[in-house]
């Protein structure tokens, strides 16, 4: 095939990014909202803290009554009650008096400091106080966190455990984010049987919608696996039309080569909104994109184990973060030590799968697993990335650098 009939892996990248558009926002519960991103401005409807509580168990005095108090000249005062966390009320407290308090329990009006019980006897009548304090010491004041009225997180803030906290703080059990794109897998080809069913001579178990559904929900989509559909027209088409409805994103694989059983290709080039193209990789080639119904965007992947995911991670998987509204769409790559010589097709960039190692001084190396097969399934499940070789290299020598996409579980 003459190269130039080929589009580049970024060109086919981008046509893909333009037909990705956004979802609405929904109102989720703050754990399911976990790891997305705020769709609202949260301002803070109360200050926090809510009320000058103290910063340790000690005793509430006023600093001025123990300004004397030192070691070997202690100041003794009447202790005259307790307040323990969760009080209704605060208590008062006159002059030359002590309160029994703790850590988190409101102030008694009257007293504004707290002696840490480090700097007292631990009287329960009568305490011992041999360490001054100054006005405000061991006090958490009212709105000195957050005050009411001021932004607590914007819009765009990605949800992990601490702003999920701070909303609880601040009594929000649901939240506006952008939600997780509603990923639909359908996997194509007559010789596929569903997994627990024994395959009979010619059958081939489906890997590919669990592959696609685990890499998709790693994405941080939702995923859900439809089924297989023989290559047969009519019933692909049933298929995807059924699913348009609950769909963001639609994922096929299988049959999109140039061969007569290749239905996905057919049937949808007729629809002539999804265009087929062959994209200067390997594996993964022939590439089908475009959109169904009410622009739902649709991937249709090739129907070896290894170019899916190699199709998805280059292509469907920056779409998805793109949806999340992320604004880290890509990978993270890395630069690793080739541990072996690697020849690769000019014109081609090439996705190998590898095992890579961090040595003790940080640097990378990278070992090759498994041959250029886009079939061989055991041995990519023993490989932890994707080695980029680009389109105008044709050989690594052992010992220099690579390009290497980490394929990190991310904490979805
Ligand atoms: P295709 O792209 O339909 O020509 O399929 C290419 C190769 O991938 C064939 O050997 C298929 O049997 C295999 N294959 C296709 N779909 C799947 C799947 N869902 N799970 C496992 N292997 C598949
Ligand atoms: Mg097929």
């Amino acid at each position: 095939m003459p190269e130039q009939s080929l589009r580049s892996v970024d060109d086919h990248l981008a046509t893909v990014l333009d037909g990705i558009g956004t979802i609405d926002p929904i109102e989720l519960t703050l754990l399911d909202a976990q790891g997305l991103l705020l769709a609202e401005n949260v301002v803070s409807p109360v200050p926090l803290p809510g009320f000058d509580n103290a910063g340790a168990d000690g005793y509430a005095v006023r600093a001025i009554d123990v300004r004397d108090a030192a070691d070997g000249n202690p100041v003794v005062l009447p202790v005259v009650g307790d307040v323990v966390a969760g009080v209704k009320a605060s208590a008062g407290m006159g002059p030359g008096l002590a309160m029994r308090i703790a850590t988190g329990a409101p102030m008694p009006v009257g007293a504004d400091a707290v002696v840490p019980l480090d700097g007292t006897d631990g009287g329960v009548a009568r305490v011992a106080i041999h360490q001054a304090v100054l006005s405000g010491e061991s006090v958490r004041r009212t709105g000195e966190d957050l005050r009411a009225g001021q932004p607590a997180l914007g819009a765009g803030a990605a949800l992990g455990p601490q702003q999920i906290a701070l909303l609880a703080a601040l009594g929000r059990d649901r939240v506006s984010v952008r939600p997780r794109p509603r990923v639909i897998i359908v996997s194509t080809g007559s010789e596929l049987v569903e997994v627990g069913h024994k395959p009979s001579f010619g059958e081939v178990t489906d890997a590919n919608s669990y592959l696609l559904s685990a890499a998709a929900r790693d994405a941080g989509a939702e995923a859900y696996r439809v089924g297989i559909v023989h290559d047969d027209h009519t019933q692909l088409l049933d298929r995807l039309e059924s699913q348009l409805l609950r769909a963001d994103i639609l994922i096929t694989t299988g049959g999109v080569s140039r061969g007569a059983f290749d239905v996905v290709k057919q049937a949808l080039s007729e629809i002539g909104t999804v265009d087929f193209a062959d994209v200067a990789m390997r594996p993964g080639m022939p590439q089908g994109f475009g959109h169904l119904g009410d622009r739902v965007p649709i991937f249709c992947l090739p129907g070896n184990p290894v170019s899916a995911l190699v199709s998805f991670e280059a292509f469907a998987r920056p779409a998805i973060r793109k949806l999340l509204g992320k604004r880290q769409i890509h990978r993270a790559t890395v630069l690793a030590v080739a541990l072996e010589r690697v020849e690769s097709p000019g014109g081609l960039r090439e996705f190998r799968r590898g095992v890579l190692h961090r040595e003790a001084d940080g640097t990378y190396s990278v070992s090759l697993v498994g041959g250029a097969g886009s079939h061989l399934v055991a041995s990519m499940a023993s490989s932890n990335c994707l080695v980029v070789i680009d389109e105008d290299v044709t050989e690594v020598v052992a010992g220099t650098r690579v390009t290497v996409m980490p394929l990190l579980l991310s904490n979805r």
